[in-house]
């Protein structure tokens, strides 16, 4: 492990943030190493992928280490299915399309989320009617105090971006491994996927085309964050009760059963309340999705958390629904 320090800290939102110590971990043993050298120093550990999900605070103390380790490797295989292991520093995005590429099929729904494999159980990210809980074998890697650790799908607590990991955030994963199929069923419980392709002949449908239409969907409502740094949802889609539910409807917005209580959308709660039109001086909601937030230009963390503030605040006194923060702050 090369120890930097100060260690400057990747993150999707452009936030001018170091860490007091940091090194990129490319192996097993770099990771234990980190986790022995925080505890020397009685410094907290934290781990980041790409930083495509984190709001990072300028000086961060303790010790901040990259998840690198890189390989995708076939480590079982029947005549239906395949299960991959893959290092938890693998980029989300380039799997997606090698998967395609070799005939694995199932997580094509979740082309173009930014960020690294290691990160993807931490929130269960998802998108366009698939999660990746629907594929997870195990995770692992290590706890806080250097400890292998094997998790198998039951025990990772998936949620609704959520998981055990955010629980217990001690915990590292080095590798995720994945069962795919080696026949493409699309999944298309997505609206948008499935008026996409109402006109094809499911049959001749390609992995390759739902991607395609995917990352094309995408591109449309979400802004690049190499051009308008931002992290992606700011916002849980709230779940609220039935009581609730009326009032929400009255004013014309959605709302979707969801087990006991009824799932809103966010971005159309702050869009009924009008911040679109609300920018501040360093942070706006992006114009085609206003759950975004996004970073002018000379933005810190503290002011995307007091514009976000603003918004939460505001949800909750019109509409009495309490938004939930997405990304993590590190600090
Ligand atoms: C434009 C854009 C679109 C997005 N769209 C989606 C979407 O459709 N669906 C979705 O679910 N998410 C989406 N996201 C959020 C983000 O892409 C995911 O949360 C992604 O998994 C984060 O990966 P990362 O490597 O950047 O993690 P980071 O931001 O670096 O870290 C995120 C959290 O995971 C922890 N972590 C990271 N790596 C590890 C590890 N190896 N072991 C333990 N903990 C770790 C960190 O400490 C932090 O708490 C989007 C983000 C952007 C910028």
């Amino acid at each position: 492990m090369k120890l930097a320090t100060p260690f400057a800290l990747p993150n999707t939102l452009a936030l001018p943030a170091w860490a007091d110590f940091g090194a990129e971990l490319e192996t097993p043993d770099d990771v234990c190493e980190a986790i022995q050298f925080a505890r020397a120093h009685r410094a907290p550990l934290r781990i980041l992928g790409a930083g495509s999900n984190v709001i990072v605070a300028p000086q961060v103390a303790g010790f901040v280490g990259r998840m690198s380790i890189v390989g995708i490797d076939v480590v079982d295989e029947t005549d239906s299915t395949i299960t991959i292991r893959v290092g938890g520093g693998e980029n989300w995005h380039q799997l997606v399309l090698r998967c395609i590429t070799n005939g694995w099929y199932g997580i094509e729904n979740l082309a173009l989320i930014p960020g690294t494999v290691g990160a993807a159980p931490v929130q269960n990210i998802g998108a366009y009617g698939a999660e990746l809980a629907d594929f997870v074998v195990e995770v692992e890697g290590f706890d806080d105090v250097g400890r292998t650790i094997t998790l198998d799908n039951e025990r990772c607590g998936f949620g609704y971006r959520s998981s055990i990991f955010q629980l217990q955030p001690g915990l590292t994963i080095t590798h995720v491994r994945l069962q795919l199929q080696k026949v493409f069923r699309p999944r298309l419980g997505y609206p948008g996927l499935r008026k996409q392709f109402a006109h094809n002949r499911l049959k001749t449908l390609t992995a390759r085309q739902v991607a395609d239409a995917v990352i094309a969907m995408r591109q449309a409502r979400l802004p690049d964050p190499d051009r308008h740094p931002n992290v992606g949802s700011f916002f849980k889609n709230p779940v609220v009760s039935a009581e609730l539910v009326e009032t929400i409807r009255a004013l014309g917005l959605d709302a979707y059963l969801e087990g006991d209580g009824y799932k809103l959308s966010a971005a159309q709660l702050i869009d009924y309340c009008g911040w679109k039109d609300k920018p501040a001086e360093k942070v706006a909601c992006w114009p085609n999705q206003a759950l975004v937030l996004v970073n002018q230009g000379g933005a810190k963390a503290a002011d995307v958390l007091t514009y976000a503030a603003a918004i939460r605040a505001d949800v909750q006194a019109r509409l009495g629904v309490a938004l939930v923060q997405e990304p993590t702050k590190i600090q």
